[in-house]
């Protein structure tokens, strides 16, 4: 393996950190740093056209359809100055999941319709996959879509669906076959979700935000042109889909500057006697060990990176960047809200906009701290859950 970047890299890595330096609005730099989970759909939609006029909103996508004809080191180098550079992460359900779906297995009319709007950001999408009783069991979803002449009527509910208050398109997969194999009878649909019977309702989370949804059908008349592919074979596209949805998912640059806050934070946390957090061993020992951690995860990720490279296919080893990438991101919140100590306790959700005009309680790089640490308690369920991808390490990689 290589894991040295080329001189063509390096600069390639300068005129990123260069644009990420003078296009990031401030606004929205700072309140990614706050709290990334409250950066406005109206600052997302900002910074998404500023990159799309760049030319770089599509990295993963072929240059045929407007993507950017980077190799895989160069992917990888924008998704590390971009994490490090307090960029807010884009809305991944068009560009990241349903694009490729609609570039590869859609019709030309599908890909005129959406295709631009996606990479303009002037469109926005959820997806629909999860359902009561069929989260790891996805196969297993109900939602039921049956054929009447040039439509589909569609009836069911989905959950935990992640914007949904956002979107104007839902991507769903629906059941239109109930008398075969699980995974045959599933077709994969393109939905406005402003069509007649479709209700989005919210779902707080532990952390007082509304980041998810559930989604009701009821009737809802769905055109035929908007079948994606053929009927009945939506579980192959929604494996395509979840097998894209890798780019970014180590984390390893958002972990790295959450290692430099909590190592801040410690040095200026003081207890009785005077010393500092940093000074306790204890401390110091957990946020290394995390930071070893992180290093062997970057070696791994670079690894697959190499074998990208070199003409090879990542595959299901992609799970251990998940696994590993989510663990580390949890392990380093927890440590950031103990750094915090007693600043962690008074939780006021207004103080985690830009603009809020609070007094803060605690230290600044304390805000959104307790927000992050509840919330990505979910890191390890949403994506697959992280025993589902031990269970294809363990298949798929170990061959167990
Ligand atoms: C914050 C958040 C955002 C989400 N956003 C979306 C979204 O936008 N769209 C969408 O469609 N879905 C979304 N999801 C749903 C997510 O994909 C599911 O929650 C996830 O797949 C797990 O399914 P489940 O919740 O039904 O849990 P279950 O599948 O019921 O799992 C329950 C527990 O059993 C374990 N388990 C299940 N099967 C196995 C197995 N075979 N081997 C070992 N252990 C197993 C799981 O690991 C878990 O611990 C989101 C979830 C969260 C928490």
């Amino acid at each position: 393996m290589d894991a040295t970047f080329t001189a063509d890299d390096l600069a390639f890595r300068d005129e990123v950190r260069a644009f990420l330096k003078e296009k990031l609005p401030d606004h929205i730099r700072r309140q990614t740093e706050i709290s990334p989970s409250y950066v406005s759909k109206e600052d997302t939609r900002e910074w998404h056209q500023i990159i799309h006029r760049q030319g770089w909103i599509a990295p993963n996508w072929p240059k045929e359809h407007g993507g950017t004809g980077w190799t895989a080191t160069q992917r990888h180098i924008w998704e590390e100055e971009y994490q490090a550079a307090n960029a807010p992460r884009l809305s991944p359900f068009g560009l990241v999941m349903v694009g490729p779906v609609i570039y590869t297995f859609g019709s030309d009319a599908q890909k005129q319709e959406h295709l631009p709007k996606i990479l303009s950001g002037e469109r926005f999408w959820c997806q629909g996959y999860s359902e009561p009783g069929s989260g790891s069991d996805l196969a297993s979803l109900k939602t039921r879509a049956i054929r009447d002449g040039n439509e589909y009527v569609v009836n069911g509910s989905k959950i935990w669906t992640s914007h949904a208050q956002h979107a104007d398109w839902i991507f769903c997969l629906v059941r239109t076959d109930t008398t075969v194999k699980k995974q045959e009878g599933i077709s994969f649909l393109l939905i406005d979700i402003k069509s007649p019977g479709l209700e989005v309702r919210p779902i707080i989370s532990i952390d007082g935000g509304h980041y998810l949804n559930e989604v009701f059908f009821t009737d809802v008349r769905v055109p035929i042109g908007n079948l994606v592919g053929e009927e009945n074979k939506g579980w192959t596209y929604a494996k395509f889909l979840l097998g894209n949805e890798r780019s970014g998912i180590a984390g390893v640059g958002k972990s790295k500057q959450k290692i430099d806050k909590i190592i801040d934070a410690a040095r200026q946390e003081r207890g009785n006697g005077g010393a500092t957090l940093w000074d306790d061993a204890d401390f110091r020992g957990r946020v290394m060990a995390i930071s070893a951690r992180l290093s062997a995860l970057e070696y791994t990720n670079l690894r697959m990176l190499a074998k990208e490279e070199a003409g090879g296919k990542v595959g299901p080893e992609a799970s251990i960047l998940k696994i590993d990438g989510t663990e580390i991101e949890q392990g380093l919140n927890e440590l950031l809200v103990e750094a915090l100590g007693n600043y962690a306790a008074p939780y006021d959700l207004d103080s985690l906009r830009l603009d809020a005009n609070l007094d803060l309680v605690g230290p600044d790089y304390g805000r959104g701290a307790m927000t992050e640490h509840l919330l990505r308690r979910a890191a390890s369920i949403y994506g697959g859950t992280n025993e589902v991808q031990r269970d294809i390490i363990a298949k798929h990689v170990l061959r167990l």
